[in-house]
């Protein structure tokens, strides 16, 4: 294992910058995820690590090396991409195998290793198969078995679960936390997905533009958005936004929607006043919305007009329009009798509110 640290990194393509200012500090052992939407630099991020595409600035030090000029074979790491990358006319043995042979390690050893892979990959009854033999799913577990049998100071993934089926994706989420257990490496993995970026991160980058927007652990992302971006990129259904005023009405401080008019906590409160009334946009998640009217003294009530409702089985989730906003609401209980057209009344939780500047989009805390 290793640590991996990226300091300044830059990659521009002519007078296009397609990764800016990247510095990533991952300790030996982590696994780390790096998501955003698509176009948004992350694969270019992990190649520049790889050594399959050269840095325009900055530097990249794996361990105590500085591997900005390293070719990718020197850096010791290995890679799995979302096309398999197989050799179509090899076994699953001999494909586990090949990096081995080539560095002349001797057959009693390949053999030892193919096993322990095949092992905790459950591919021991496949070896003698060829890839054209397998589905999706075993094609992608050899791509890993490849990785282990090397034992690399890092895993690299660039979406290596995206050709799958949302049931066999879920399996192997699994497996790939399994496999951490196994086989402790320090990881890089690269999705578009932020259920396998809550799923399999210690720690979760989000991109966008090339930029890293938050690092931090799932949950802290998820509950202390840096921005209306991330906040909008982690969740879904995704966080309702809404523009509001904050206004002084009586001892309180409020802010007011179109839509309706909500106390803001105290400790918000102080966090608002510091840069002086006006507007803001309110995130709230649809989970902190509910459908009925308000329990607490402190919550409030709206009235939307039903117009999408999404049976999941173990949770409704219904979009209300109040106003212009279509307002998501989740969690509601599946057997809710609900109509479309019909009005009905919602609750905020008041203790679950997000609020950005409205030019910058960054969180007001
Ligand atoms: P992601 O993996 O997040 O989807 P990439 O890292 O693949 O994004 O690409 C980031 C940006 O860099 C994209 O806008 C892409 O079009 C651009 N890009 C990637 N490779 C090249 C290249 N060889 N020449 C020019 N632009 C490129
Ligand atoms: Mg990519």
């Amino acid at each position: 294992m290793a640590d991996v640290v990226l300091k300044d990194v830059n990659k521009r393509y002519g007078s296009l910058s397609v990764v800016r200012d990247v510095n990533l500090d991952i300790p030996d052992g982590e696994f780390v995820v790096l998501v955003g939407p698509s176009g948004c630099g992350k694969s270019t991020t992990l190649r520049m690590i790889a050594g399959l595409e050269s840095i325009s600035d900055g530097i990249i030090q794996i361990g105590a090396r500085v591997v900005n000029d390293l070719p990718p074979k020197d850096r010791d790491i290995a890679m799995v991409f979302q096309n398999y990358a197989l050799y179509q006319h090899m076994t699953v043995y001999d494909n586990l195998a090949f990096g081995l042979r080539n560095r002349k390690v001797p057959e009693a050893d390949i053999k030892r290793e193919v096993t322990f892979a095949t092992e905790i990959l459950g591919l021991d009854p496949l070896l003698s198969r060829k890839p054209s033999q397998l589905s999706g799913g075993q094609q992608q577990r050899v791509a890993l078995g490849r990785c282990i049998v090397r034992h690399p100071q890092i895993f690299l993934f660039d979406e290596p679960l995206s050709n799958l089926d949302a049931k066999l994706r879920a399996q192997m989420r699994i497996e790939l936390k399994r496999l951490r257990e196994r086989v402790p490496t320090t990881s890089i993995y690269v999705t578009h997905d932020q259920v396998e970026a809550m799923t399999l991160g210690d720690r979760v980058v989000v991109m966008k533009d090339g930029s890293i927007q938050q690092v931090g652990t799932p949950l802290e992302i998820y509950n202390r958005p840096a921005n209306r971006f991330v906040a909008s990129f982690m969740g879904a259904p995704a966080m309702n936004f809404l523009s509001v005023d904050i206004v002084q009405e009586g001892g309180n401080v409020r802010a007011v929607a179109k839509e309706f008019s909500i106390r803001i906590p105290d400790a918000q409160q102080r966090l608002l006043d510091k840069r002086g009334h006006g507007r803001a946009i309110l995130g709230i998640r649809p989970e902190h919305i509910h459908l009925g009217p308000a329990r607490a003294t402190d919550g409030m009530t709206f009235e939307g007009e039903i117009e999408v409702t999404e049976q999941l089985g173990a949770e409704m989730i219904v979009g209300a329009r109040s106003a212009d906003t279509l307002i998501m609401a989740s969690r509601v209980a599946p057997d809710t009798r609900i109509a479309l057209r019909e009005k009905a009344p919602f609750s905020i939780d008041p203790n679950a509110l997000h609020f950005f500047d409205v030019e910058t989009e960054a969180a007001i805390r």
